[in-house]
């Protein structure tokens, strides 16, 4: 063991000591065990209950039971617990920092990242949500005589699956609005980052929610995935496009629907008009932020010819001067990666585009002396099918710098392939980039900035397009799917049907004559 998994270990013992497990875990379902590690030294960080199939039927039981209490509370009461709970995140936003980064191995900038997000859709949904969710009148089938009123249920019990990367805002970004819509939640985090979210519903307890509304069953992926899918009145996931279609098949044959925030291959354009310098500095947090394992980063560049040299130059300067360490405080810029699985895929990615001719412009070498996957963030150049990393995600700190002349050309290069989930424009002329923006066929573009400009906007919709899923967080959509809308339709004075003895003809010749009125006064 190095002197840095030494120290990290001494440290991760001293944040995950039993009794704050023990606090976590009390009234979580399992009698079988499983565990979760720390990527800084790939030893055991805590040994957790992994649920049956006979225990998460019960766990579904007991929010199912609990559900209708809660939704019965007025929603200003349960938006009031949102606020509340945002404001403990920021008081206690130590003691998660400590667990993300123990679980994840990220910077501690980058598991702040998640700390912003959280408290973001805890503002947003804690202010909005009435406003969502109230009642809504529409215009009837006869102005005036046809009163409408739109009304928004919880679905029930929502059954939410999260990954291991961002798992604080991927289990409790996600379940708040779901919440404050008046579901239940089951909840099957990523068992290696299961602390994170346990702590996040514990704090959610403290502020007010009633225990069985949230509830959290840990397994193995592939066990207890499907019963969440089985038993879930709707259900959110988080995760790789693999396993998105698989959930999606699950829900479909029941018939519930589903959200999917899946995987991406994210461009980043620097057009001719763009800063060089802006654009590098931008660069290395849209590649590189959590080690680059996160959904929206970048892992492909497009830069103008006529820029590119300065641009790489700068670009590859900031990344070789990153600091890397495994440190749970604010000193490095970059983490480890979460695991072994992911440490290979990245070394597959760089050895297969260095073995067909690739040109490692900085990093591309792992960094045993700091931990078992710690490895350089890797900006490579003349990367071309086939190589690994020219078309699949590495989901880690590694990105291709293509060169371009035109920039039709650079769109078309910029919208190839199955995924449609994040992209970045950079120019000095901003009207230029949203022209540009509009034409990328993804679910956000950043424009100047890599990624958190729309991640961190919560009134927006956020999500992928093709390959990269189904459906929004964030926003109206990012409560609303939470929700079965119910028209309630009244009539009023008159029947929809023929009156006092007139025939079908006069009345379908009635109608018609209203029908032209109707379009001529604009009636919507
Ligand atoms: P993954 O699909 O392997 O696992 C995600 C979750 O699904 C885990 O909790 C896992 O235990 C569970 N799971 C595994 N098999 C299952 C099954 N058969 N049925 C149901 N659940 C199952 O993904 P991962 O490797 O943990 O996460 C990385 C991927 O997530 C990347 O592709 C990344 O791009 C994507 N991601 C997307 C977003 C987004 O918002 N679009 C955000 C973060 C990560």
């Amino acid at each position: 063991m190095t002197t840095a998994e030494s120290e990290a270990q001494a440290v991760a013992a001293r944040v995950v000591t039993p009794g704050l497990v023990r606090t976590l875990t009390g009234d979580v379902a399992g009698s079988e065990r499983t565990a979760c590690h720390s990527p800084f030294t790939g030893a055991r960080l805590a040994e957790l209950p992994a649920a049956t199939e006979a225990e998460v039927a019960a766990v579904f039981g007991r929010a199912r039971a609990a559900q209708p209490g809660w939704a019965a509370w007025p929603v200003r009461r349960r938006a009031a617990v949102l606020l509340r709970f945002h404001d403990a995140l920021l008081r206690r936003q130590d003691e998660v920092l400590d667990l993300v980064q123990l679980e994840t191995g990220k910077a501690r900038l980058h598991a702040h990242e998640e700390v912003q997000a959280v408290c973001q859709a805890a503002r947003h949904y804690g202010r909005a949500a009435p406003a969502y969710l109230r009642p809504r009148r529409h215009g009837g089938v006869i102005p005036l005589l046809t009163r409408v009123r739109e009304l928004r249920h919880p679905r029930g019990v929502v059954g939410h699956i999260s990954p291991w990367n961002y798992p604080l805002e991927l289990s409790a970004g996600d379940a708040l609005p779901a919440l404050v819509a008046g579901n239940a939640v089951v909840m099957k985090p990523d068992t290696e980052t299961a602390l994170t979210a346990l702590w996040a519903r514990r704090l959610m307890i403290d502020a007010g929610l009633p225990a069985e509304v949230w509830q959290i069953v840990l397994g193995e992926g592939p066990v207890t995935g499907p019963l969440i899918v089985r038993h879930a009145d709707y259900v959110t996931f988080t995760g790789s496009t693999r396993t998105g279609r698989e959930v999606a098949r699950g829900a479909a044959a029941r018939l519930v629907g589903a959200s999917l925030e899946l995987g991406g291959k994210n461009p980043l354009l620097v057009l001719a008009d763009a800063d060089p310098e802006r654009a590098a500095e931008g660069a290395v947090r849209a590649c590189f932020s959590s080690t680059g394992q996160l959904c929206v980063s970048a892992e492909r560049i497009y830069v103008h010819d006529a820029l590119a040299g300065t641009f790489l130059d700068r670009f590859a300067a900031r990344t070789r001067a990153l600091t890397m360490g495994p440190a749970l405080d604010w000193g490095t810029d970059l983490g480890s990666l979460a695991s072994q699985a992911q440490f290979d895929t990245v070394r597959r990615h760089v050895e297969d585009a260095v073995a067909h001719g690739a040109t490692v412009v900085a990093g591309g070498a792992p960094r045993p002396d700091l931990g078992p996957w710690f490895h350089e963030p890797t900006i490579l150049t003349g990367v071309r099918p086939p190589m690994l990393a020219y078309d699949q995600e590495t989901f880690g700190p590694v990105v291709a710098v293509h060169r371009f002349t035109d920039e039709d050309d650079a769109i078309a290069r910029a919208n190839e392939g199955p995924y449609g989930l994040n992209a970045s424009v950079w120019s000095r002329d901003a009207r230029h980039a949203r022209r540009v923006a509009a034409r990328l066929r993804t679910g956000t573009v950043n424009v100047n900035e890599g990624y958190a400009a729309a991640y961190g906007s919560v009134r927006a919709p956020m999500g992928g397009r093709g390959d990269s899923g189904i459906g929004r967080r964030h926003g109206a959509e990012g409560i609303l799917r939470y929700t079965e809308a119910q028209t309630v339709a009244e009539q009023r004075l008159m029947p929809l049907a023929p009156v006092s003895g007139m025939d079908d003809r006069r009345y379908a010749a009635l109608l018609t004559r209203s029908l032209k009125a109707l379009k001529t006064l604009r009636w919507r």
